[in-house]
């Protein structure tokens, strides 16, 4: 019977042991489980743990959380509040990190992102414009100005590079942290520049005015006046007939060339056949040719279209086919001596008269005509005839008996000694001729300085007014007193 009791207090002991021992198991099983599981925290970082965000935007957290997880388990769904340390401070370039830390079973768990601010923006470029500024087709287009600004740089205006591709032009700019800006300013092109002719592209003028350009304007399609730029070629030679071009172009640095013609014909002075009463006239008169220089003489005469007479001789015959040209151009051809020989031809009249008539048959050779027209060797006030006392008296009432006309000379051009210079002659003839109305004019077309002061006389007369006339029988004789 005892026994039975000792058993069943030892009964009731061993329950609360049991207690204990389930205890005991289950919180060992549990923490054997949970070490098992390697339970630990995880933090999920939305974003990557290093990034780079743009200077001066404000920075906003991409977001993050913690969780426990374990390796039998898995993540578990209840979210650990999660801390915050460090700031970014998005005016300030540099590197930041921000530390992110939760608690865990008396653990501190933490997790890193490292935050760069960056200049990330590009410089911007403004491109100035000017007001009324229009692109010349002449200079091309000119720089209105640009600004180049760099939030962390500043002004980078210097450090713009331009580039004029023609069609447009890029500007391009590189801030310190390697961001490129660019512009691009398109150009459009510009039309060439008309050239427009005062007075036409064709004119025809007297060759008795002097020509003088009537200007022009070349404007291009801007409306930029390029006058300026316009350079003309060729000349319209004053007082000389006949036709003319002056090219006027323009061009650009691209080598575009614009061009137009001007052509001016300059017509022949019509010259009455009768002698206006009012009329300046001056007869050239050329003595003892043709020789080596009167075809450059009927040259010139041909270029002005003037018409002059040759008193002439037999000295040179190899040019004596210079008297049928001279003739065929309009010329008056005359006797002055077949051998110039004063005390030949002033011996006699016999001796003058044959004289005489072989310069006629040259004439009539070249001609197909005889002339009645002469002037003496010497002129007709001569002296060195003195030796044949009144022979001069004589042969002029004889030749004017005959039907023939003598000439003398109102103006003596001195080339015969008194000068042997071009502007020599050219002062003689003008002083001489600018004292009359009318003057008949003595040259020798054998002096080369003599025949290279017409173009200049010519040019003179002309500029002021006088008539260049061919002398004919009826024409002024300025007849000398003879002194024998
Ligand atoms: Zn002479």
């Amino acid at each position: 019977m005892a026994a039975q009791k000792k058993q069943k207090k030892s009964s009731g002991r061993g329950w609360k042991l049991t207690l204990l021992l389930f205890f005991v198991v289950i919180i060992g099983a549990g923490a054997a489980l949970f070490t098992l599981d390697g339970r630990h925290v995880q933090f999920r970082l939305v974003g990557s743990s290093e990034i780079t965000v743009p200077y001066g935007v404000e920075y906003v957290d991409p977001g993050r959380s913690a969780v426990t997880t374990g390796r039998l388990f898995g993540p578990g769904v209840r979210e650990l509040p999660v801390e915050t340390q460090g700031t970014v401070d998005t005016n300030t370039i540099g590197t930041y990190i921000l530390t992110y830390s939760t608690e865990f079973l008396s653990t501190t768990y933490t997790a890193r992102r490292v935050v760069h601010v960056a200049d990330l923006t590009p410089p911007t470029i403004t491109l100035q414009t000017v007001d009324g500024y229009e692109p010349s087709w002449f200079t091309g287009y000119e720089e209105e100005g640009f600004l180049a600004w760099d939030d962390i740089d500043g002004d980078v205006t210097a450090l713009v590079q331009r580039e004029d591709l023609g069609d447009r032009i890029e500007y391009r700019v590189t801030d310190k942290a390697g961001n490129e800006g660019l512009a691009v300013r398109e150009l459009s092109a510009v039309a060439p520049p008309e050239i427009k002719l005062n007075g036409g592209e064709n004119m025809t003028i007297s060759a008795r005015i002097e020509f003088e350009d009537p200007g022009f304007t070349a404007v291009d399609g801007s409306g930029n006046d390029l006058s300026e730029y316009v350079q003309v070629e060729g000349k319209v030679t004053p007082y000389r007939a006949g036709t003319y071009e002056l090219v006027y172009s323009i061009s650009n640095d691209s080598g575009d060339t614009v061009s137009v013609t001007r052509t001016v014909e300059v017509e022949p002075v019509e010259i009455p056949a009768t002698v206006p009463p009012d009329e300046k006239t001056i007869y050239l008169t050329f003595d003892d040719g043709p020789g080596p220089y009167t075809e450059h003489l009927l040259d010139i005469l041909a270029e002005y279209d003037v018409k002059a007479t040759f008193f002439v001789t037999c000295l040179n015959p190899e040019y004596e086919d210079m008297i049928g040209r001279a003739y065929r151009e309009g010329h008056t051809i005359a006797v002055h001596s077949a051998s110039h020989n004063y005390y030949l031809i002033y011996a006699s009249e016999q001796n003058f008269m044959n004289d005489f008539n072989e310069t006629e048959e040259m004439i009539f050779r070249q001609t197909g005509e005889y002339t009645r027209l002469f002037r003496f060797p010497g002129g007709s006030s001569n002296t060195v005839s003195n030796f044949n006392p009144g022979i001069m008296s004589r042969l002029s009432s004889t030749m004017n008996d005959m039907g023939y006309q003598y000439f003398d000379w109102h103006v003596d051009s001195g080339d015969a000694g008194g000068t042997n210079t071009t502007p020599g002659v050219v002062a003689n003839v003008t002083s001489g001729c600018a004292e009359r109305r009318t003057s008949i004019v003595l040259q020798h077309d054998v002096k080369d300085y003599s025949v290279n002061a017409v173009e200049q006389i010519i040019t003179w007369g002309l500029r002021n007014g006088y008539t260049f006339r061919a002398l004919e029988l009826d024409s002024p004789t300025a007849h000398h007193r003879i002194a024998n």
